[in-house]
């Protein structure tokens, strides 16, 4: 029943301890290098306000009507701050998913998980509002400058969007979900793959385009390729399996699976 695939498992991806279904907790390791990440990102951030305001200076500064010399600053120094913005709300998205917030605080969930868009607000914002109020500009150069910082704004924007913020509680459903049906935590995923599965024999990951398996946690799943769906095969599958260890174990029971009849205190509770 096991897969001819090779099965790389990602280190640290340690069962969380059994009976504990608690919510989701980062490891030492996960919340180290997310701080690390988060710290580049916010360093990224202030570059690109700086190119921004050094883009504000060459305006201010440059002969009306705008010369050559000064577009090629200006759209470099706009570019640059793009490319900055872009970067740093990337590696600030990937530290969320080490590290993800809590929706128990709605406005730290959401300011924590957009940041990049309030970042790219800022970085653009103030010289969008320069170019349309500057009266030295006539009205071409304006339109035309105009629209490429407003451009910038929403490219960036958009791009540093989190469509689908992970959250503290997203994680420990997820994971005690897995625990609930195959008593750890251990998933499986490929390369290309937009799902994690139970079984690394699953039909889905065992197709001739996979060529290597990779095994770990679900907060790791998510972390590495950001797959927040169980395969619904595997799913199936196991809770077939549990049903079956369910109609065993209980017998005679006569009540398999869900809630346990009520029953006089003094039975056995151990399994
Ligand atoms: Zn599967």
């Amino acid at each position: 029943m096991a897969t001819t695939k090779k099965v790389t498992k990602i280190s640290g991806s340690e069962n969380s301890p059994q009976g504990q279904k608690s919510t989701f907790v980062p490891t030492e390791e996960a919340k180290g290098r997310a701080s690390q990440l988060r710290l580049f990102s916010i360093l990224l951030w202030i570059l690109a306000i700086v190119a921004e305001a050094g883009a504000i200076y060459v305006l201010i500064k440059c002969q009306k009507p705008i010369e050559t010399k000064s577009w090629i600053w200006l759209s470099a120094l706009i570019v640059v701050d793009v490319i900055l913005v872009i970067i740093g709300s990337q590696l600030w998205k990937k530290a969320n998913r080490l590290d993800p917030a809590s929706k128990k605080d709605k406005v730290k969930f959401f300011l924590q998980n957009q940041l990049g868009v309030i970042i790219a607000v800022i970085a653009f914002l103030p010289l969008v509002l320069l170019i349309f109020t500057n009266k030295d500009l006539d009205g071409k150069q304006k339109g035309i400058l105009g629209a490429i910082a407003v451009a910038a704004l929403v490219v960036a924007g958009l791009v540093s969007a989190d469509y689908n913020p992970p959250s503290v509680e997203q994680y420990s459903e997820q994971t005690s979900r897995v625990e609930e049906l195959t008593g750890g935590n251990t998933v499986y995923w490929t390369k290309s793959g937009t799902r994690y599965h139970l079984y690394d024999d699953c039909s889905h990951i065992n197709t001739n385009r996979t060529e290597e398996i990779f095994s770990g946690t679900v907060a790791q799943a998510r972390e590495l390729k950001n797959i927040t769906e169980l395969c619904k095969t595997c799913e199936n599958r196991a809770e077939k399996a549990l049903k079956e260890k369910n109609l065993t174990k209980g017998i005679d029971s006569q009540q398999p699976t869900a809630i346990p009849p009520k029953e006089e205190s003094g039975t056995d509770e151990q399994q």
